[in-house]
């Protein structure tokens, strides 16, 4: 299984990104700030720019 059949996604300057899902093996997704409360306080480290 990759992130593509799980991964649901709007972050379209990702190169991974395409019709709104993540096409990368795999994600890791990492706290900004110890400990995160919030998903603002969460972020893709995966992304990776056009
Ligand atoms: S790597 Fe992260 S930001 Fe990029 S498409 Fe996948 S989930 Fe979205």
């Amino acid at each position: 299984m990759t992130a593509e059949n799980v991964v649901k996604c709007s972050v379209n300057t990702c190169s991974y990104w395409k019709d709104m899902r993540c096409h990368a093996p795999s994600i890791e997704v990492s706290s900004k700030v110890m400990p995160a409360k919030t998903s603002a306080e969460t972020e893709c480290t995966t992304f990776k720019p056009k």
